[in-house]
């Protein structure tokens, strides 16, 4: 079947043909990995946060966000594992991604992690470095060390959020 979706890192959106495989992670991480032209690499794809399907409201994808578990994480503090962020705004995947996230400004910060979440506008991010508020930065996506020419995007730190029982703290970045 054909399912319009959204390339996490270039942001393109196409219909793209998608396989029983594709479509189970479809339909349990909210994302897929697929090959993106524009990315000339695979990336992975989620379903655009905006021109839904007619009768495919907010509801209905807020429901499909709290029914799917999150997937299964390294181990760390049972704690932590719920302190994501209220819902607000464009929807968010539970989706743990691999990013560089580069700090511009006074405190030059780069570090290669994993994302808690992402949507269309931005992602969410554990981190122990001192991240601020309005911060500039430049995020690479769906980052590997042997992928060449990584597209890094503009992105801006929106939000710090302490996470109880946790010596890192969620970094909510925006792209700009
Ligand atoms: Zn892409």
């Amino acid at each position: 079947m054909k399912v319009t979706l959204q390339c996490c890192v270039c942001q393109t959106r196409t219909g793209l043909e998608v396989g029983p495989a594709q479509f189970s992670s479809l339909k349990e991480s909210g994302a897929a990995f697929f090959h993106c032209a524009t990315c000339g690499r695979g990336t992975y794809w989620a379903y655009p946060s905006t021109d839904r399907v007619p009768g495919l409201d907010r509801r209905v994808f807020h429901h499909d966000e709290t029914a799917s578990q999150p997937p299964p994480r390294v181990p760390e503090p049972p704690k932590s594992v719920d302190q994501r962020p209220p819902s607000r705004g464009p929807r968010r995947v539970a989706l743990e991604l691999p990013v560089r996230v580069r700090g511009l400004g006074l405190d030059v910060i780069e570090e290669i992690t994993t994302t808690s979440n992402v949507s269309k506008t931005g992602l969410y991010f554990l981190s122990d470095k001192p991240y601020q508020v309005g911060q500039e930065l430049r995020v690479a996506m769906n980052y590997s060390k042997s992928a060449t020419g990584d597209l890094e995007q503009r992105a801006q730190v929106v939000r710090i959020v302490m996470v109880p029982g946790e010596v890192k703290k969620g970094i909510g970045v925006k792209y700009v």
